[in-house]
């Protein structure tokens, strides 16, 4: 029986971007080889419903929440030269953060304690103030918040391993003390934030963890500095809850970046991840799709994630090999 619980609804295909890197199959490829891979058997599958608007409010400008509808209303537009709004992607943005907000719901009602929310568009480009990168809102920072403001957390740690780094998640907590926010993303890379000196301010300072890697870093290099840097400051916040930001964009297959992660690479993360969930927050996780562009490598590293995160902490050996 699996432990996991998958979030998704076909309100996320419609999304519609055509040809545009972050589109529907994305999503469809996940699904079909999970299925293909005997993944979705027993698998309990949650159907978000709409974030509030509160929630949404929490951590975005009313006048960005407009913006989105408003492009949806009117059949479409683009708000800058790499995100795309649809006249279903308000709905699909609208979906994709409630998603992330029922899996929080779940995993601290423990029912299960691993979530993975398999939504788009991705969200942790979107700042406060503007939707940019492909994303619209950012779910994941929604998600963080709510946990925040609804169920009394005091702390929540995000950790984000998409190529790319989370300037929106960053910016909306930079000030914040009570999330930590912990990036890995190439440098440099779009867009262009992340340097290691940002590191939070005022209460938020020292909250902010960015490890800016070269092009090329392999499984190795990313498993080294995650046990150097990001699982002690992990330990040391302490947090309730644990998300991740689980973009596939660094996987060595990937069209729009140059590391060279593998599906293996990523079934390590998520076993590291899952450690420091089981040590701090009673198990309680939740990951959060963002970025990854090559359908089949997207579709595999899912299914390495999914495996890791179905078996039981503790019952495993680490399978990374030094040579590829
Ligand atoms: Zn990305």
């Amino acid at each position: 029986m699996a432990g996991t619980a998958l979030v998704y609804t076909p309100i996320y295909l419609g999304h519609d971007t055509g040809s545009h890197p972050e589109n529907a199959q994305r999503l469809i490829a996940i699904l079909a080889h999970l299925d293909r891979e005997g993944l979705l058997e027993g698998r309990r599958i949650f159907e978000p419903e709409a974030v509030p608007f509160e929630a949404l409010a929490a951590v975005h400008d009313p006048a960005l929440i407009e913006q989105v509808l408003e492009a949806a209303e009117a059949g479409g537009r683009w708000l800058d030269a790499d995100t795309y709004v649809s006249p279903g992607s308000y709905e699909a943005a609208a979906y994709a953060a409630g998603g992330a907000l029922l899996a929080v719901d779940a995993v601290l009602h423990d029912d299960p304690r691993r979530v993975f929310v398999l939504s788009r568009p991705p969200g942790h480009h979107a700042t406060r103030e503007r939707a940019m990168g492909f994303c619209l809102f950012n779910g994941i920072a929604a998600a963080a918040q709510y946990a925040l403001d609804r169920h009394g957390l005091e702390r929540v740690a995000i950790v984000d391993w998409d190529v790319h780094h989370g300037n929106g998640t960053q910016d909306i907590f930079y000030t914040s003390g009570r999330v930590l926010y912990a990036s890995l993303h190439q440098w440099p890379l779009y867009p262009g934030t992340g340097r290691r000196e940002e590191t939070g301010q005022g209460p938020g300072r020292g909250a902010t963890l960015n490890i800016p890697l070269p092009p090329g870093a392999d499984d190795r290099a990313y498993l080294e500095v995650f046990d150097r840097e990001v699982a002690p400051r992990v330990r040391e916040f302490a947090p309730q809850l644990l998300l991740v930001s689980a973009g596939y964009d660094a996987h060595r297959d990937d069209p729009l970046a140059m590391m060279r992660l593998t599906e293996e690479g990523f079934a390590e993360l998520t076993r590291r991840v899952k450690q420091l969930a089981a040590e701090h927050c009673q198990g309680r996780l939740v990951l959060v799709l963002e970025g990854g562009y090559h359908p089949d490598a997207l579709a595999r590293s899912v299914a390495a994630t999914l495996r890791a995160l179905d078996t039981e902490v503790g019952s495993e050996q680490s399978e990374v090999r030094n040579e590829k």
